[in-house]
């Protein structure tokens, strides 16, 4: 397979070192979500490829000394750290055509702070890492023993990956996992394989990295990440994507007692307290718009309270005409297209499925009249919703919020806690310590107090209850991909 004139993204994957085809020659198409239109192919990898991309970082991990040699991890780490800069602009175009990211999101959370930061931080934190630690001596049976522990990588890890962020999310997962010594195989979603098979290139072209520590594998199957996931090779699963699959890949994994962490979806409350400025808080919350709704951390429901309700929705309603959906390229739209025609389709279900429940849409509710080719939902706010109708209780990923009404503080904590997910969420209020307070009592792994910012390599990021398990980023995500070793030792026993 050579890579054609019109094709911008890389179709190979990457096993033990080599780019290659799939074995049995199968390509599968890459779509634009905003045109409908074929960009091009990329390997399509099964159960042969998948084989041979775990036998050869098993076996890296087992003959070489990546997991020991920290200093060279560093070296590696920062050849790919250049490499991602160097080809920002390349990712950047890519995440716009493959998955329709809104190019404004690209010079944040999309592009820029991952390239900045997910491969950086974990690599200069290696040397900061304390690997190895004494523990006090102990006495027993008359004898003295010393006592240390070490910390070691896990082994094989398997990285699956969803397609809203598909940068960020390999990124965040492959710059720990490698950092900490564990050897990798990233499966990219099969809506978005370019940003994965990119990173691979460079890792193949522009690192010292061993053959076989980092393999790349895209594909039409979901079964190809099923087959990571049962193999015995494969130490640990690193999993982004819905709570459903994660589900299922815990229950497939327990058997065999891997470990899995797992970084699921999302119903996150946006509360705002009576004393807050309302004029210039509520507009906000059409931030969840942002690349379609397509992220689990945006703030889903809108929470107010009961006596500033209509003008909440009138607020909420008007900020959400005004956001400019269409064409990814266009530095003014925040919304661009849902991924698929699937995936449009279930949006409008919910839709349909709020209204029928009672909601009340005060904005959007379907198709964009302007477009007839892209898979485009209107930003959506559906009024009159009580936390028991399901559009207030699942995951939708569209531009779709909730304005439920609470009659007090406690009554708000208890409705942001009402709910299966717990990834993130917002707390608004005039008094910053009133605020603060509240967010203590809300059952959630992060949080926008006031609208400060949580993000980065260094800040621990994963889910409460069916978000997720685990953490990545920062000081607990080095420990997310680690085994701790806890030795006793003596000088030495003699005869007498
Ligand atoms: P998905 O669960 O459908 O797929 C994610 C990945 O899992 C894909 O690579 C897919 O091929 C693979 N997969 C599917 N079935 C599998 C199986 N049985 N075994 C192993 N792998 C399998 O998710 P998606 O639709 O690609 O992504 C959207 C979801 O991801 C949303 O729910 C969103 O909230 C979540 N998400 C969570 C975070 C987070 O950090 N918590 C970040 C981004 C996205």
């Amino acid at each position: 397979m050579s890579i054609g004139s019109t094709q911008i993204g890389d179709p190979r994957l990457l096993i033990d070192g080599k780019l290659v085809d799939a074995e049995s020659g199968r390509t599968f198409d890459n779509v634009d979500p905003a045109t409908e239109e074929v960009l091009g192919v990329t390997a399509d990898a099964g159960t042969a490829d998948t084989e041979q991309a775990i036998a050869a970082a098993r076996r890296a991990f087992d003959e070489t000394t990546w997991s020991t040699d920290h200093q060279f991890r560093r070296e590696c780490l920062l050849q790919l750290q250049q490499a991602l800069e160097d080809e920002r602009e390349e990712f950047r175009a890519e995440v716009v055509a493959e998955a329709g990211a809104p190019i404004m999101t690209t010079y944040a959370a999309q592009i820029d702070w991952p390239i900045d930061d997910a491969v950086r931080w974990p690599a200069e934190y290696i040397s900061e890492f304390a690997w190895d630690r004494d523990i006090p001596d102990s006495e027993a049976f008359g004898m003295l023993s010393h006592r240390a522990v070490w910390k070691e990588a896990v082994g094989v890890v398997a990285a699956i990956t969803p397609w809203n962020f598909p940068v960020e999310v390999a990124l965040g997962k492959i710059g720990t996992a490698l950092a900490t010594g564990n050897t990798v195989i990233l499966k990219a979603a099969p809506d978005t394989p370019w940003s994965a098979t990119r990173i691979g290139r460079l890792v193949a072209e522009r690192t010292d990295i061993p053959a076989g520590v980092f393999n790349v594998l895209t594909s039409s199957d979901h079964g190809v990440g099923e087959q990571l996931v049962v193999d015995r090779r494969v130490d640990m699963i690193s999993f982004t994507g819905s709570t459903a699959t994660g589900a299922r890949i815990a229950s497939i994994a327990a058997p065999r007692m891997a470990r899995t962490f797992l970084e699921l979806g999302g119903k996150s409350a946006m509360i705002v307290l009576d004393d807050a400025d309302f004029e210039s808080v509520v507009p906000g919350a059409s931030l969840m718009c942002m690349h379609a709704g397509q992220g689990c951390a945006l703030q889903t429901r809108l929470l107010v309270p009961r006596h500033r309700y209509d003008e909440s929705v009138e607020l909420v309603t008007q900020a959400f005409r005004d956001i400019g959906v269409g064409d990814p390229n266009d530095a003014g739209n925040m919304g661009g297209p849902l991924i698929s025609a699937k995936q449009r389709d279930k949006v409008l279900g919910y839709i349909e499925q709020g209204r029928a429940e009672g909601g009340r849409v005060t904005t959007g509710g379907g198709r964009p009249a302007a477009y007839d080719r892209g898979f485009y939902v209107e930003p959506t706010v559906f009024a009159d919703v009580t936390n028991d109708m399901t559009v207030a209780r699942e995951e939708i990923f569209g531009p779709v919020i909730a304005v439920i009404a609470f009659d007090d503080d406690d009554d708000a904590v208890r409705l942001a806690n009402d709910n299966d997910y717990g990834l993130s969420g917002g707390v608004f209020a005039g008094d910053r310590d009133r605020a603060l307070a509240v967010s203590r009592r809300i059952r959630t792994g992060s949080l926008m107090v006031n609208g400060g910012m949580f993000y980065g390599a260094d800040a621990p990021y994963g889910g409460y209850k069916a978000s997720g398990t685990g953490r990545q980023n920062g000081p607990e995500g080095f420990e997310q991909h680690l085994q701790t070793k806890t030795v006793g030792y003596t000088d030495g026993l003699d005869d007498d």
